[in-house]
């Protein structure tokens, strides 16, 4: 055996696996649980309590998290939230981050309020890409959606996440059948003028409203067919089988692309390669797991870096074969997406 296997299989040995096999190589870090926007398929427009600043992660703790598991082979951060452009000099995480060895992809999902202004201190300490999610081209459903009357302001986020350089932009939208599923066509036109990636996303019943209904989700392959009326489509070749969004690009070669990430109509829980972190120290292992893993708890309490590796492996190898969405005996759980961090 030569020196090059005996090392592929000594990180083989090393890198997070669940008891199905998967190997996890995404983490999800939340950063914080507050929110400027309402989108309603997440918070509730009033009353929604903060986590106490005492019981948020601090850079220290998030950076020391994530040096651990970028040791044990997860080569892809995404920072989320709430909405992470909340948390105060986050372009000193984002730098920090960038740093640790063995990362390879790091990304930042905003709902872009606040981009304008920091897209390029974002790309300048260390971000290479960003997703932005957007629901509506329509002001006043951008407006319903999310409660909040600023899709200038978004739209002009996005542009200066283009002109940073920022690469791929990709923008997430939920859809929403009776609310925003007419906006495929005008999403797809948008993406080839703007030469970036319109996801949709179909709505999870991870509301805090708890209003989610079957009815309301709007399968991404009606979408499709929708888009492909007006423009033909072509399927991007995919390799990586864990990506979450099946893309197609256009075939006239028009630049941009759709993807749709279609979780309850085509579950993708068998390549699953996520975990999260929330923003107050849980490690939770699917999306919709209603337990969680206190990891904050050990952090604090001053645990050797062998412990806490211990925990982390503990933890993967609990994570579930798959969501319930579709089975009569699903249980939402009681953390929202904002909470989670999406
Ligand atoms: N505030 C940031 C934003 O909106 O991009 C980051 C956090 S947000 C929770 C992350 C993603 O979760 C967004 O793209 C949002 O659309 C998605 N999301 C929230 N609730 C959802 C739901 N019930 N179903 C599907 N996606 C959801
Ligand atoms: Fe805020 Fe993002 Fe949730 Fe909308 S989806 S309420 S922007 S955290």
């Amino acid at each position: 055996m030569t020196f090059k296997d005996q090392m592929d299989r000594q990180m083989d040995r090393m890198m997070l696996r669940d008891s199905y096999g998967r190997p996890i190589r995404d983490l999800r870090i939340s950063i914080t649980d507050r929110c400027n926007f309402r989108c309603f398929y997440c918070m509730p427009a009033e009353a929604m309590e903060w986590q106490p600043k005492s019981e948020i992660l601090s850079y220290e703790e998030i950076l020391a998290l994530s040096e651990l598991f970028v040791s044990l082979g997860v080569d892809k951060l995404r920072v989320t939230g709430g909405e992470p452009m909340l948390r105060r000099d986050l372009e000193s995480l984002i730098e920090r981050l960038a740093r640790l060895p063995g990362l390879c992809d790091l990304a930042l999902t905003t709902n872009a309020h606040f981009l304008r202004n920091r897209a390029k201190a974002l790309k300048d300490a260390g971000l290479r890409r960003i997703t932005v999610s957007l629901d509506s081209l329509d002001p006043e459903r951008f407006a319903l959606l999310t409660g909040r009357n600023e899709l200038a302001q978004v739209l002009d986020g996005i542009d200066a996440a283009i002109e940073a350089g920022l690469k791929p932009v990709k923008v997430n939208s939920v859809v929403i059948r009776g609310v925003n599923d007419d906006q495929a066509v005008a999403f797809a036109a948008y993406a080839r003028e703007r030469g970036v990636s319109v996801r949709f996303i179909e709505f999870m019943p991870l509301d805090n409203g708890k209003v989610w209904r079957r009815e309301m989700v709007v399968p991404g392959e009606e979408l499709r067919a929708r888009i492909n009326d007006v423009y033909a489509l072509e399927r991007v070749k995919q390799d990586n089988p864990s990506e979450t969004a099946r893309r197609w690009r256009f075939a006239d070669g028009a630049p941009g692309e759709v993807g749709f990430i279609n979780p309850v109509t085509q579950p993708f829980c068998g390549h699953c390669s996520r975990i999260r972190l929330t923003a107050d120290g849980m490690i939770r292992t699917c999306l919709f797991s209603t337990v969680e893993h206190n990891i904050k708890k050990l952090l604090r309490q001053g645990a050797d870096r062998e412990r806490i590796v211990e925990f982390i492996r503990a933890t993967v190898d609990k994570k579930e074969e798959r969501h319930h969405i579709n089975d009569p005996e699903f249980v939402q759980p009681l953390r929202t997406m904002s909470c989670i961090g999406g």
